[in-house]
């Protein structure tokens, strides 16, 4: 099985059976955006309850955040971003079509010639046309611009973040005020961003809106170095932990050229993805920049004063930043198993249980008068519990590989002995093993082999 195969047969599946959608799909759709459908946004929450459960919930120095998506448009200008958010685009003279410059052939060469300011595009021929008219590259800004009240003019723009970081720093004091936290202690934040990218694609590997969860941990300057390091290590173990193979994960470090305008050090972590290597999760030292930056423009001192020592410091921040959605992707993509059996194939996802859509799903035997009353009666006690589903369509055997397709990792089946005995059959999607319990025990033999 090649790896464009598991995407394009990953894409296929995620829209059959209801876990993304194109957005907009009955109008063509709309520009990269996408819907998680029922299966998907049970996936994206569980993915999203286990990073703030690893943490917020397991720590003793990180709180939570929810911040508003618009700010006042100076935040923007102080982080940097209404300056160097930007991208080189590169048009083509004769056909039009637009570039980023590192997506043309040997693209990495000229951002790297772009950046050293000796970029020559003379001989560079558009890969649309052949011809070779493409333009001097100009900065493209990222973020989305809109405005705030009825006049569009420039004292009312606003801007859709194009990161969750700046609601972290611009509630610096109230946090730490509020939740009496000291040096060091971090904040953590799930929400929406947005980036106007000039190609977005990969399905929802890189698209316009997307959903971030980030943490900024606020340390003593001398402290950064080695909590970066700290971060770098307990973030890749965080992905392996929810069941993303040791040897698809790697770190990749920035050069100094290209970091980002307020990274002192920065690091990638790399999911090997059916298309390559790319970041599903970056690291980053910003320094005291941001603070620092919002001190400045604001005229609010965000400096911090520790109460033993009475020194006063303006604290540097470690970030990790990962895309909720590319995470929840990469855990696809990792789970994604075909084994041959007896009918041809059957697909699996192996999804960690804590992140699988449905955990339980209740099956009679068959669609029977007698079945279904007592069926019904096992999901209803099941479904206070865990996120569960029911299905009495078609034959077992089949109803079986739609619930292994989409990751659930527990069958229960009610069968005709069930109406004597009341007891019914634990099946494992991973083993196959089945396991016959009484109806009374249920719940907790589930649990049991749910981990919960
Ligand atoms: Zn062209």
């Amino acid at each position: 099985m090649s790896a464009p195969d598991v995407a394009e047969k990953l894409t296929s599946l995620a829209k059959r059976r209801g876990f993304v959608f194109p957005s907009s799909e009955i109008y063509g759709g709309a520009g990269a955006t996408w819907d998680f459908g029922p299966l998907g946004v049970e996936l994206k929450n569980n993915v999203k309850r286990a990073w703030w459960r690893d943490m917020v919930q397991l720590r003793e120095d990180i709180v939570g955040l929810d911040g508003a998506i618009l700010m006042h448009p100076k935040v923007w200008e102080a982080s940097g971003h209404v300056e160097n958010f930007t991208d080189p685009l590169v048009e083509c003279g004769n056909c039009r079509k637009r570039y980023r410059l590192d997506e043309l052939p040997d693209g990495e060469r000229l951002t790297e010639a772009w950046r050293a300011k000796t970029l020559d595009l003379a001989s560079t021929a558009c890969p649309n046309c052949g011809q070779k008219k493409l333009s001097e590259p100009r900065r493209f800004n990222l973020m989305f611009k809109t405005f705030v009240g009825p006049v569009e003019d420039t004292a009312s723009v606003a801007w859709l973040r194009p990161e969750t970081a700046q609601s972290i720093f611009v509630d610096f004091e109230n946090v730490q005020q509020s939740s009496r936290k000291r040096i060091p202690f971090g904040i953590a934040q799930i929400g929406k961003a947005f980036r106007n990218e000039i190609t977005p694609g990969n399905f929802i590997f890189r698209s316009r809106e997307f959903e971030q969860m980030e943490m900024q941990y606020f340390t003593r300057p001398e402290d950064a170095p080695r909590v970066f390091e700290e971060w770098k290590a307990r973030r890749r173990e965080w992905h392996a932990s929810l069941g993303i193979p040791a040897e698809r994960l790697r770190f990749r470090d920035h050069a100094a050229d290209e970091r980002a305008h307020y990274a002192a050090a920065a690091t990638d972590i790399q999911f090997e993805f059916p298309f390559g290597w790319q970041e599903m999760e970056g690291i980053h030292n910003r320094t005291d920049y941001d603070l620092r930056r919002h001190s400045e423009f604001s005229g609010k001192d965000l400096s911090y004063r520790d109460d033993v020592t009475n020194e006063k410091f303006i604290p540097y921040v470690v970030e990790t930043s990962v895309g909720a959605d590319r995470a929840t992707y990469a855990f696809l993509c990792a789970a994604y198993d075909e084994e041959p059996d007896k009918e041809g194939v059957r697909v699996v996802l192996r999804l960690h249980r804590a992140l699988a859509p449905y955990k339980v799903a209740v099956l009679p035997l068959s669609k029977n008068e007698r079945l279904t009353p007592l069926a019904r009666e096992v999901w209803a006690a099941v479904r206070p519990h865990a996120m569960s589903t029911y299905d009495e369509t078609q034959a077992i055997g089949r109803r079986y590989r739609r619930q292994d397709e989409i990751g659930t990792p527990l069958c229960v089946t009610v069968d005709f002995d069930s109406l004597e005995d009341r007891a019914v059959t634990i099946r494992d999607r991973d083993s196959m093993a089945q396991v016959r319990v009484p109806i009374a025990e249920l719940v907790p033999a589930l649990q049991e082999r749910l981990g919960a």
